[in-house]
């Protein structure tokens, strides 16, 4: 097993240790940073860029639409609204963010990385080989976050969505069934023809009965009740516009 010697080891390559790690070279100091997948972390490629990238096209098309005399936009153009995003996702390569890393003197270490001993790491890589880096300084821990999914029956068995499938899907599913009422009370606008039918479901039922429109409407009907399964109501439409599920 090698073992190597930096100022400061940074656990991970997120948005986070990316500039804890920059920092600590633009101070002089040796700095190496530990990724077990893409560098750039979640934001790059499954967060913000790839949801504001998604909303984009729908937001444009509704700000036409509110101006008197622009004219009416055309349906969206779904291939090319993912083709975009795609494109702000660097189609999932980190080529960009690894020549950065090279270009700030940042050396990078792949694999899962642990915490082994006081100012000691260990980076297993996808071949099972490890490595143990040891910090002169400091270990800097930014792991970031990854979503929970609750413990409600079935839920798991249905392959449920998490922001990461919501930001990197490549077709609009027939229907959407939302849990977590915080999105909605911030994001809830009006349907429109292009959007995809989604139901949300909030432990904060009362939420959701506030900010959605009559079931009579056919639009998304509330929970009956904290952590139930969605009442749904599909309704026939045509295509749909880029809606993420969470933001
Ligand atoms: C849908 C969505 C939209 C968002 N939009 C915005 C926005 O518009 N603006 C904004 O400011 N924020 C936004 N956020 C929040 C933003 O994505 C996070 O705040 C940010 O990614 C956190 O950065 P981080 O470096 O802490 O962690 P992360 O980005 O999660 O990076 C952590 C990294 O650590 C790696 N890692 C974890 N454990 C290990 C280990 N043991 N060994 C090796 N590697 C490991 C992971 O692979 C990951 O690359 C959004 C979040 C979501 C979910």
């Amino acid at each position: 097993m090698t073992t190597d010697e930096y100022d400061v080891i940074v656990l991970c390559a997120g948005p986070v240790g990316e500039n804890v790690a920059d920092r600590v070279v633009q101070a002089g100091l040796i700095a190496a940073i530990v990724e077990s997948e893409l560098v750039g972390g979640e934001c790059s490629y499954w967060a913000c860029m790839p949801s504001k990238a998604l909303l984009r096209p729908g937001a444009a098309r509704r700000a036409l639409v509110g101006v008197r005399g622009a004219g009416l936009p055309g349906e969206l153009d779904v291939p090319a609204v993912f083709a975009r995003r795609d494109a702000f996702a660097a189609e999932w390569s980190d080529a960009g963010q690894v020549a950065w890393l090279e270009g700030a003197g940042i050396a990078l270490v792949r694999g899962h990385g642990r915490v082994s001993g006081e100012r000691e790491v260990m980076v297993t890589d996808a071949a099972g080989a490890s490595r143990r880096l040891v910090a002169r300084s400091a270990v800097v821990i930014a792991t970031g976050s990854e979503a929970v999914i609750p413990g409600i029956d079935g839920l798991a068995g249905a392959r449920p969505w998490t922001s990461r499938e919501a930001t990197s899907a490549q077709e609009i599913p027939q229907s959407l069934a939302i849990i977590g009422g915080a999105w909605w009370r911030w994001r809830w606008r009006p349907p429109s023809p292009t959007s995809a039918p989604r139901s949300p479901c909030s432990p904060a039922a009362r939420c959701c009965r506030a900010s959605s429109p009559s079931p009579a409407s056919g639009w998304p009907l509330p929970c009956a009740s904290a952590a139930s399964t969605c009442a749904w109501e599909p309704r026939s439409r045509g295509s749909a516009a880029m809606r993420t599920a969470s933001t």
